[in-house]
């Protein structure tokens, strides 16, 4: 028989690549989104647009023992969403009500294993101070002290995934996801992350002149490829290890050393402006250890051979101009307006459409 796979979030970047793999794989495929894939055309079977925080909507689309649930659906963005202090209602919010909805709908219809995309960004602080020596070990998590709302929700999160692995026997397996960049993920409107902002500025520069970089440009990451994120995404869920479990690339880079690195795949004679901006801890990179251990698995592509592939294809949206799908306003302010002076979910939770290929 055809396996079946759901993919919450299958409109966002990782979540349209997974969907892609999962097709290759042999699966049927259902898609769920509050918005259309935002490039390209969805690979789904059937494509359901709605939203997510609806205990009502969730259910009528985890409506069946799923062989494989992924659920990558969340209210998130790059350093310039996170790190301002500006949406940290919201990203709690949303993205603890998906979480909540989408384990109760799970356990209803005995989907047989579920993957959660957790963050690196649930790892304490003060762990992450030193750029050259960050400590993101699996075991450093606790005491926890997150440095952004974000990374609360996300350690709340992969909590609340293992307590229903513990006293309703869903089986379970949470990923730590590290910076995931590739094609195909937003480049721009305040969303993005470093290396797709960094190679939108130095795209659009001209010859001769500066790129703003935000912070001393000291701070410390790690930067995974797409294709390396989904074959462990799909390693992992299909193993016996629950995780939690870093994914990512253990290739540290300072922030202005990726800037270089792009600069000098565009050929272009540019230099590097450091300004004041959100730039989260100072040091982070991903321990592999435990990944390697219990999966043997190991990213494939360098940092350079990833940006490389990135910076064309975001060349190529700037050069075709290309209009990206509107991303909806998921704010509870935003509902608030719409439905009036009390807050109701009617609205905004029917689905509102649906594509099928069979
Ligand atoms: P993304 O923003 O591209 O995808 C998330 C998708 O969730 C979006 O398409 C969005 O529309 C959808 N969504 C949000 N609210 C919804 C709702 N109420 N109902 C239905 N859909 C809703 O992000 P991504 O980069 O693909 O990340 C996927 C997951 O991985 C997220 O949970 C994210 O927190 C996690 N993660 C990503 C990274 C990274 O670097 N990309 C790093 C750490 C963790």
């Amino acid at each position: 028989m055809v396996k079946r796979a759901l993919v919450c979030g299958a409109g966002g970047f990782i979540g349209s690549h997974l969907v892609k793999r999962l097709k290759s794989d042999g699966f049927w495929v259902r898609g769920v989104d509050i918005k259309a894939v935002e490039f390209g055309e969805t690979s789904a079977d059937e494509f359901v647009i709605g939203d997510l925080r609806d205990p009502d909507f969730c259910k009528k689309v985890v409506d069946y023992p799923f062989d494989e649930l992924y659920q990558l659906a969340a209210d998130m963005g790059g350093a310039g969403f996170v790190f301002t202090g500006e949406n940290d209602a919201d990203i709690m919010h949303n993205s603890c009500l998906i979480n909540l909805n989408i384990l109760e709908a799970s356990y209803f219809a005995d989907v047989s294993r579920i993957f959660y995309s957790g963050s690196a960004c649930m790892y304490p602080e003060y762990n992450q101070m030193d750029p050259d020596n960050p400590k993101c070990s699996e075991d450093s998590a606790y005491p926890a002290a997150p440095d952004s709302e974000y990374g609360w929700e996300k350690l709340f999160s992969e909590r609340l995934y293992m307590a229903f692995a513990r006293n309703y026997g869903l089986d379970v397996h949470i990923a730590r996801y590290h910076n995931i960049f590739g094609p195909e993920g937003t480049w721009k409107d305040g969303r993005e992350k470093a290396p797709a902002a960094l190679c939108r500025k130095v795209i659009m520069a001209e010859e001769g002149e500066s790129i703003d970089v935000w912070g001393d440009g000291k701070q410390t990451r790690s930067f995974l490829y797409i294709d390396d994120c989904i074959e462990g995404t799909v390693r992992l869920l299909r193993s016996d290890f629950m995780g939690p479990v870093n994914i990512g690339s253990e290739e540290m880079v300072s922030i202005n050393e990726l800037a270089n690195i792009i600069i000098d795949i565009s050929s272009k004679n540019i230099s590097i402006k450091n300004i004041s901006g959100p730039e989260g801890v100072r040091g982070r990179n991903s321990d592999n250890k435990l990944i390697r251990k219990e999966l043997d698995w190991e990213p494939n592509y360098s940092l350079r051979d990833g940006l490389e592939k990135t910076y064309s294809w975001i060349k190529s949206q700037i050069d075709e101009s290309i209009e990206s799908v509107k991303i909806p306003d998921i704010s509870l302010q935003a509902l608030k307006e719409k439905s009036g002076k009390s807050f109701n979910f009617e609205d905004s939770n029917q689905i509102v459409g649906t594509t099928s290929k069979q």
